[in-house]
């Protein structure tokens, strides 16, 4: 995909309104794409009714939009979009690489071992389901190659599937898609070049490959960028209470953010407005210039809820 134009994207999830946390991924997702003259879409990752919130949706776009982001073309919807999901499904059920899997969360805790993204699947139902059970979850049959990516901020990655992850689900036992399945679909039929997102993510592009890969899909470049974290080093999310972006402060909101990725905002700059920002971010954005860490201490207190202040 080296010569092809640029194609990045923004694909938030809408549990909650966006916070200082999502801004960075917004914003590194951004100006990437503006500094290759490419195109920067959003996405709405819709797909996973639990966890979302009403409104936040509508609430995450009129955000963007308050901050002055410019997305290309119409937002995609995941929600609507079930039967590619299916047909990937189908693709994978017919070269026997997907299974029916019954066991609970439970009995996996009590067999599983720890693994980099929750327990490791230990391959129960991978030969048929025992008698009596039935299927709950479809999950994918990994092998045991190295997955190796060379992540543009992160350096080298590896992972070994079947030793870090196991096989691991693609829908789910409550009948909606994994997050893993629709995020390669999509980044397929939205002909993403460039992902750029928070490293909380990195451990799962190697599933992600993997599944491009027993898709026919080509693989992206990714930037995965420091996530931001309060002072307990948790990621800031709605769980640990991060606070809703201002709609009247976008300045100085994007100043941080600008600081947090490393590009050194002159402090005459917080003091400008929209226009002036983005001007100054797009001429200055330098991703090797983003500290090379999964995550960094969001400095100002104001990103987190009163409750979380120490
Ligand atoms: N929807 C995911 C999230 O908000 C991000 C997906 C991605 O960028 O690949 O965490």
């Amino acid at each position: 995909m080296a010569n092809a134009p640029y194609r990045g994207r923004f694909a938030p999830s809408p549990t909650g309104p966006l916070h200082f946390g999502s801004l960075v991924a917004a914003l590194g997702s951004y100006l990437e794409a503006k500094c290759h003259n490419g195109t920067w879409l959003v996405r709405m990752e819709d797909i996973d009714p639990p966890r979302e919130m009403p409104g936040a949706a509508d609430a995450i776009l009129r955000t963007l939009e308050a901050y002055g982001f410019e997305w290309d073309g119409p937002v995609l919807y995941q929600s609507l979009r079930s039967g590619l999901y299916d047909a990937a499904l189908t693709k994978l059920r017919n070269d026997g690489l997907l299974y029916p899997c019954a066991c609970t969360r439970k009995e996996i805790m009590d067999f599983a071992m720890p693994g980099v993204d929750g327990p490791i699947y230990p391959g129960t139902c991978r030969d048929g389901l025992p008698p009596d059970r039935v299927p709950r979850a479809w999950r994918v049959r990994v092998d045991a190659a190295e997955i190796i990516f060379e992540d543009a901020i992160q350096g080298t990655m590896r992972q070994n599937l079947a030793r870090d992850i196991g096989d691991f689900v693609l829908k789910r036992a409550d009948g909606f898609f994994a997050y893993q399945l629709a995020v390669v679909i999509d980044d397929a039929a939205q002909g993403i070049t460039h992902v750029v997102r928070g490293s909380d993510l990195l451990d799962s592009t190697p599933r992600q490959i993997y599944l491009q890969q027993r898709l026919d899909l080509p693989t992206p470049s990714y930037a995965h960028l420091p996530v931001a974290t309060n002072i307990a080093g948790e990621k800031l999310s709605k769980q640990t209470l991060a606070r809703p972006l201002e709609l009247a402060q976008p300045v100085s909101a994007l100043w941080q953010a600008l600081d947090f990725l490393g590009q050194q905002p002159p402090q005459a700059l917080a003091g400008e407005n929209l226009a002036e920002l983005w001007k100054w971010a797009v001429a200055h954005w330098h991703i090797e210039h983003i500290p090379k860490q999964r995550a960094i201490v969001a400095q100002d207190a104001s990103h987190v809820s009163a409750t979380t202040k120490p």
